[in-house]
């Protein structure tokens, strides 16, 4: 599977990956867009990403701020586990706590949706991400994400271990109050270049 734009410079080993981000705390676009530009820089891939998309917090304090979720697609060589780490570690740089409750204030929260066609089932990591299909606020905007003109004509998405479709998803998935933010997107991302031409790890 992959994306017209990044074709040039697929390796032939790597893997397509949907993560899910989002936070309510602090300017959530500016953080998304500098946590992807680093993921971007450390994968050597462009990213591409959905709008976002806003919603009330749910089970939170009465003043917690609203929710902006969106997914972002990119292609890595990383190892699931290893890709996890890097996020992980990319939450801690952009000031979420290490230790952290379920329903809690977040700058950050970066979640492996999809690894490829791989089913994971390890204690620290388990994909298809185990609540992904019951979502909305994933499901819209990986909708989003694949309608968009630069997918591969045809293309549908496949999600291991799931017999429905997306549309099938969203129409089952409990209803919230969601919609999509008028913040602009993050644009797509392009990984920086040394001047040799080769690719940078961060
Ligand atoms: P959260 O607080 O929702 O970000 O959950 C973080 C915890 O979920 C970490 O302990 C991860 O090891 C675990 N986890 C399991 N599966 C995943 C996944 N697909 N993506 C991200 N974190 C995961």
């Amino acid at each position: 599977m992959a994306f017209a734009y990044n074709e040039g410079m697929r390796q032939a080993d790597s893997s397509t990956v949907y993560v899910a981000f989002g936070g309510n705390q602090g300017d959530v676009r500016s953080t998304v867009q500098s946590a992807l530009e680093a993921l971007s820089a450390l994968t050597g891939s462009g990213v591409r990403c959905s709008s976002f998309w806003a919603s009330a917090p749910v089970g939170m304090a009465e003043d917690a701020g609203e929710f902006l979720n969106g997914v972002a697609a990119f292609e890595t060589r990383l190892e699931p586990l290893g890709l996890l780490q890097a996020l992980q570690a990319l939450e801690v740089r952009f000031g979420r706590p290490a230790a952290h409750g379920v329903n809690q204030d977040r700058t950050l929260d970066l979640d492996i949706l999809l690894y490829g066609d791989q089913l994971i089932d390890l204690p620290a990591l388990q994909v298809p991400h185990p609540r992904m299909t019951s979502r909305l606020f994933v499901l819209l905007p990986l909708q989003e994400l694949l309608k968009e003109p630069l997918q591969e004509p045809g293309m549908e998405l496949r999600i291991p271990g799931e017999n429905r479709s997306l549309d099938e998803l969203i129409a089952a998935a409990p209803a919230m109050r969601i919609s999509r933010s008028p913040i602009p997107p993050v644009p797509v991302l392009q990984p920086p270049r040394v001047p040799d031409g080769q690719l940078r790890a961060d």
